[in-house]
């Protein structure tokens, strides 16, 4: 193959693009197919679970209307997929109205149309610390400043980010929203406490600001009380206004039919159309007409259920074999749903570092510095559960405590 200039058109290249990098997991992905690899990097959800005869039956009645199926569907999204998503939201307890919703494709498509509508560039976006990766890399063509607000066990700090809002004014910059993941943030794992939800509303409120509530993992958890969505507490307080709540049915369904929805206002779902019509025109017939078809016809909450227990399973996996193998100066999150432990090392090991000797082990995780926009989190990193059998997990995090306590001694 002739060597490729990478670097050929920079000169042609969009400002926008400068500040952009690609995701260290998605970039890690073709080393994780490599067989043998224990991959504790992906945020995969396992869909071998939905099993073939399930797809068949939904497919066979999604042929039956094979002329829809191919079409091309309105930018808001099919009627009857909202009647579903009324159900999903009803089940976390927030009353959602039909017209109100609007499917987008993935709740990734979501967060960029939110970025797209909002964010000229200069404007600050407070996020969580760590944030999902994949918000700031949707944000970041849109060229805000990130403002990260350091979470505890309980999550994102009011406090810190009540300062974090009064410094953005004093120095005269625009905070558009406030960007949540309450229940078993990616990367973290914390869950947003209750009390808390209210108060950043009421932070909302007083500086004028929307908050941005993304909530796939919800509807997993493993133990303990759900916390009202910030959405219906919104709602309980007379009002639909400032939230703009994001779903997916990647997690409860599958990722595969990059499905998601926002869950907004009129005013900016008007605007979040227009949005739509420039990056896809609408989201895909045949796959909201095979999610319609299994959310209708079976019994979704028993496969949610199914989900949760068996990513329960490789949680506790996971922890107890991080509690067996790790060295003591080592520290986890316990997540009591979703996805992610977040582990934090002693602060003289850089986990990007460390990646490679850790894949020549055979096992990989995604570090923590990418979930950061300003450089922190080198010695963390973050460990997803829900994609590996018990024995692999345990067997990985095993590696992983070698290659720890190999640096622990240089
Ligand atoms: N938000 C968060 C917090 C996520 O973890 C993910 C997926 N990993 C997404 C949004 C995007 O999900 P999707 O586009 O598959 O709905």
């Amino acid at each position: 193959m002739p060597l490729v200039d990478l670097d050929r058109f920079d000169f042609l290249y969009a400002n926008r693009v400068k500040g952009m990098k690609s995701s260290a997991t998605r970039d890690l992905m073709a080393t994780l197919s490599r067989p043998g690899i224990i991959s504790l990097a992906g945020g995969f959800p396992d869909t071998r679970v939905f099993g073939e005869e399930a797809f068949r039956e939904i497919s066979a009645n999604v042929a039956a209307d094979s002329a829809q199926a191919l079409q091309y569907g309105p930018t808001s999204g099919l009627e009857g997929i909202k009647d579903v998503i009324v159900d999903v939201m009803e089940a976390e307890g927030t009353r959602a109205y039909a017209e109100d919703i609007f499917l987008t494709t993935g709740a990734q498509q979501g967060l960029d149309l939110v970025g797209k509508v909002f964010l000229d560039e200069g404007d600050a976006v407070l996020c969580e610390g760590p944030s999902y990766v994949g918000a700031l890399n949707a944000f970041a063509a849109y060229r805000p400043r990130i403002l990260h607000v350091p979470m505890d066990r309980a999550g994102m700090i009011p406090s810190a980010a009540r300062e974090a809002l009064k410094k953005a004014r004093k120095q005269g910059i625009h905070v558009k929203f406030i960007y949540t993941v309450p229940n078993f943030q990616n990367p973290a794992g914390v869950t947003l406490a209750a009390e808390r939800r209210l108060e950043l509303l009421e932070i909302a409120r007083e500086y004028d600001l929307v908050i941005l509530e993304d909530n796939p993992y919800g509807m997993l958890r493993f133990e303990g009380e759900p916390a009202p969505t910030i959405a219906s507490l919104e709602q309980r307080s007379g009002e639909t206004d400032r939230v703009i709540y994001l779903g997916t049915f990647s997690k409860i369904f599958a990722p595969g039919v990059r499905l998601g929805w926002v869950h907004a206002q009129p005013g900016i779902l008007h605007k979040i159309n227009i949005g739509k019509q420039g990056a896809d025109l609408c989201s895909s017939n045949l796959s909201q007409m095979l999610i319609h078809s299994y959310f209708k016809h079976a019994d979704w909450r028993a496969y949610v259920k199914r989900l949760t227990l068996l990513y329960k399973e490789r949680r506790d996996a996971m922890l107890d074999s991080l509690a067996e193998f790790m060295p003591n100066e080592v520290h986890w999150t316990h997540p009591e749903g979703g996805l992610f432990v977040w582990a934090t090392l002693p602060s003289y090991i850089d986990a990007t570092a460390m990646l490679p000797r850790a894949v020549a082990k055979n096992v990989a995780y995604v570090p923590g510095e990418g979930f950061y926009a300003n450089g922190t989190g080198k010695n963390c990193m973050r460990l997803n559960f829900s994609f590996v059998e018990p024995d692999k997990i345990r067997r990985g995090i095993e590696l992983l405590a070698e290659v720890v306590r190999e640096r622990m001694e240089l």
